[in-house]
């Protein structure tokens, strides 16, 4: 907002207000079984993508669904209890140290945190929209919802921008 002008006193007013009003637009909040750690989201979420992939399935104990957000609107609280672990050499992996909830999913290349939808609060509005890496699913269940499955990674991952 530097070197923003405004033409009047009640513009300027306006302005203020509309900024502040957007800043503490609360889209969602979640926290881990304990509540040790809780967020809060400024901004678009993706709607949910379950991922059928090994690593999921061995720290969630099923498969994971996540939506997502751009990690600049992600605001965690808690952080002492919040312990990351890399799966992989260029992703990790966030859950509570005290009670085990899995939470976050971020890879160093992208910009946003998938964050899993068990630990969402109720009243986030969204819906399960499709299922990533099936050719690593388990053999015990069969995905019968009629929803997209891809064999791996999907473009419809994007985070939406607002
Ligand atoms: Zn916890
Ligand atoms: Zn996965």
């Amino acid at each position: 907002m530097i070197g923003r002008r405004y033409k009047s006193e009640t513009e300027r007013m306006l302005g203020t207000a509309i900024m502040t009003e957007t800043s503490d637009d609360v889209r969602a909040t979640g926290a881990c079984l304990c509540g040790a750690v809780r967020y809060q989201v400024r901004g678009p979420l993706r709607e949910i993508i379950a991922c059928h992939c090994s690593q999921c399935r061995r720290m969630s104990g099923h498969h994971v669904a996540a939506t997502a957000t751009a990690r600049e609107n992600l605001e965690i609280t808690g952080r002492d209890s919040l312990t990351w672990f890399r799966a992989s050499p260029d992703a990790q992996r966030g859950f509570c140290a005290k009670c085990g909830s899995t939470l976050f999913w971020e890879a160093d290349a992208r910009d946003y945190t998938a964050i899993y939808a068990g630990s969402l609060d109720a009243g986030s509005g969204l819906t399960l929209a499709a299922h990533i890496f099936v050719a690593d699913k388990g053999d015990y269940y069969e995905l019968t919802d009629g929803l997209p499955q891809f064999e791996g990674y999907s473009q419809n991952m994007q985070v939406p921008k607002t």
